[in-house]
């Protein structure tokens, strides 16, 4: 129990209610109330600093955005099957945030829906089936997208035309991380050739956030999509987590490793909370399956949720917030490497803008992971009003993944309660 009477029947409510599938974060569960900007509180008023969602990405309940969504829902909620500027007024913005290539948008509810979708139009334009994903991967939660999750662990059955490649690991891994990467996948596309499998696509999380956070060099992932491309296969750039400016070098993942994708899917921050997503796509690739099947997403595109990741687009340019994550990330770095020569238990520290992954070891020449360690952190860290998780396949690598609206100050406030923190461990 959580030693409040109140919180436990909660607790026991949800149990009841919503079955046995879901976890709470923390050993002491937190019922937050409301939230603004970085901060999210509690019934009691305590404030928490949020260093972990990456969806309230301009800030939680940005007046910008709820002026938006209220204005809107208000005037016109409907779906894609009438004509209606703002699904037009929001491709235009959006598209022309990226590369000219990707001509076209497909809006979904959510990024599993956009993945889903992004592999149905993969299949249908190569004509082949095999999908290839890194170990350790997170795609949705669709049937399909579960197979192609392994970070779900060995219960969820890995379909026959799956393959899983090592991530692009630069602190286990030894040498060239482009080389090994590569590797990985034309072992891969060996091995459907073998088995008579045609690929479809290599999908990869550009920040590779479920694996553990790994960003450099920028440009190791180009050799890899070659590879796939040759052998026929297309490249489709998983953005939910690392797109949107949260990278501090542009808005999108792709981008740092020189490459056009094929798609791009998007989600997560795109609707700060609500629920929007998509595919950005080259018109060419999406031919044959426009030719031949018709689609259509209740939710996806409609007047709202348009209203809604304008907004949000919006405040990403007018406040700057691209720029802000490559300034701010830079200073939680820089502090998080002044701790790193304090702390043994800091083993490596990596990352891009405000997506940080630091890994924690208990050993640095064995590169032993501290698990058990991480996990405390994680725990003294809610108790001390500092939000953050970890990641990685011993979940050992603190997630550091802030609102963009995350400043200096509360990089100091976050880095003065982890200092404090790894000193009691
Ligand atoms: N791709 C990645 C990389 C993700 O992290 C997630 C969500 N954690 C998804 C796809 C699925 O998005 P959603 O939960 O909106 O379906």
């Amino acid at each position: 129990g959580t030693g409040d009477a109140a919180e436990d029947a909660l607790i026991e409510r949800r149990r009841r209610l919503l079955g046995p599938a879901y976890r709470l974060f923390y050993a002491h569960p937190l019922h937050v109330v409301r939230g603004q900007g970085v901060w999210l509180y509690d019934q009691a008023g305590k404030a928490y600093l949020d260093v972990y969602n990456n969806v309230a990405s301009v800030g939680h309940c940005h007046p910008v955005v709820v002026e938006a969504l209220s204005r809107q829902a208000a005037i016109l909620n409907t779906h894609t099957r009438y004509v209606h500027e703002g699904i037009l007024d929001y491709a235009e913005k959006l598209l022309a945030e990226g590369p000219p290539e990707l001509g076209h948008l497909m809006m979904t509810c959510t990024g599993s829906e956009a993945n889903d979708l992004a592999l149905r139009i993969a299949r249908k334009h190569t004509g082949g089936t095999g999908i290839i994903v890194t170990e350790l991967a997170y795609h949705g939660v669709t049937g399909v997208l579960a197979e192609l999750s392994p970070s779900l662990g060995p219960a969820v059955a890995r379909g026959p035309h799956v393959r899983l490649v090592p991530a692009p690991d630069g602190y286990r891994g030894e040498g060239d991380v482009g080389a090994r990467f590569l590797a990985g996948v034309e072992a891969a596309l060996a091995d459907f050739a073998d088995k008579g499998i045609r690929p479809a696509a290599l999908l990869v999380d550009t920040i590779f956030s479920s694996d553990g956070v790994f960003a450099d060099p920028p440009g190791f992932l180009a050799s890899a999509v070659a590879a796939v491309r040759a052998a026929g296969g297309l490249f489709i750039a998983d953005e939910v987590q690392p797109g949107f400016g949260r990278l501090g070098t542009g808005m999108w993942g792709f981008a740092r490793h020189g490459l056009v994708p094929d798609m791009a899917t998007v989600g997560k921050p795109m609707g700060n909370g609500h629920p929007v997503a998509g595919v950005m796509t080259r018109p060419e690739v999406v031919a044959e399956f426009g030719r031949d099947i018709r689609y259509f997403n209740t939710f996806g595109g409609n007047p709202v949720s348009c209203a809604v990741a304008g907004a949000v687009l919006s405040v990403i340019k007018a406040e700057g917030l691209v720029e802000n994550a490559r300034a701010t990330g830079a200073h939680l770095m820089a502090g998080l490497r002044r701790l790193g020569r304090k702390h043994d238990l800091i083993g490596d520290l990596r990352g891009s803008g405000l997506f940080i992954g630091a890994e924690l070891v208990t050993d640095r020449a064995r590169k032993t992971p501290a698990s058990a360690e991480t996990a405390r952190l994680v725990n003294d860290l809610r108790e001390r009003g500092v939000l953050i998780s970890a990641t990685g396949p011993f979940a050992n690598i603190l997630k550091i993944r802030p609102p963009l609206v995350f400043r200096p100050e509360h990089a100091d406030i976050f880095l003065g309660h982890l200092d404090e923190a790894l000193a009691a461990i």
